[in-house]
């Protein structure tokens, strides 16, 4: 089921997202619905707060986009990153392994907001995926990237929390409209 998609201004992405206790039927549903959104609305990760549950569970699926390469490797061994995708994180801890890089990043809950970024080139990332399998993997470029903004949003991070102050300030009149705006799409 294709869930809507909270905007800027709504109080949940606000909130830290719980840890999941269990993996029950009601969470493989959640990951299924969160899946369909991410599919529907042309993203590369969806976060909980997003479809407006404030808990530790995220999708990233990398695989459409070829312009911007990742990498990924488990136990040491680089696999092939469209073998593995879609990724469902649950109860996620990271690692940053790199050094920052600035790249461009946009964010299903800020329509046509879009700024540079600096996170880590590498991270590790360890979680449970939907069948409470433990995930455990370390990568590199697009999808270091959205493992970074999505954990963040399970933090109640936003990407604007983490723009130069030049960008936020351009783009002020435009955030001000989509937290205006949130529920009347
Ligand atoms: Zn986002």
């Amino acid at each position: 089921m294709v869930l809507p998609v909270v905007k800027y201004g709504d109080p949940i992405l606000r909130k830290k997202g719980a840890t999941v206790p269990a993996i029950t039927p009601e969470i493989k549903k959640l990951v299924k619905d969160m899946l369909e959104t991410m599919y529907d609305a042309h993203g590369v990760g969806l976060a909980a707060q997003q479809v407006g549950k404030a808990l530790q569970v995220t999708v990233i699926d990398v695989s459409g986009v070829t312009d911007r390469p990742s990498t990924m490797e488990i136990g040491g061994k680089e696999v092939d990153v469209k073998n593995h995708m879609p990724v469902t994180l649950i109860n996620p801890e990271v690692k940053a392994t790199g050094k920052p890089v600035a790249g461009p990043e946009g964010c299903l809950s800020f329509p046509e907001i879009y700024a540079d970024i600096s996170r880590s080139e590498t991270v590790d990332v360890k979680a449970l995926d939907e069948n409470g399998e433990v995930v455990q993997f370390s990568c590199g470029g697009l999808l270091a990237r959205a493992v970074q903004h999505e954990v963040d949003h399970l933090n109640a991070i936003l990407f604007i929390d983490r723009m130069t102050k030049v960008d936020k300030l351009e783009l002020k009149e435009q955030l001000e409209e989509i937290r205006n705006s949130k529920g009347e799409d």
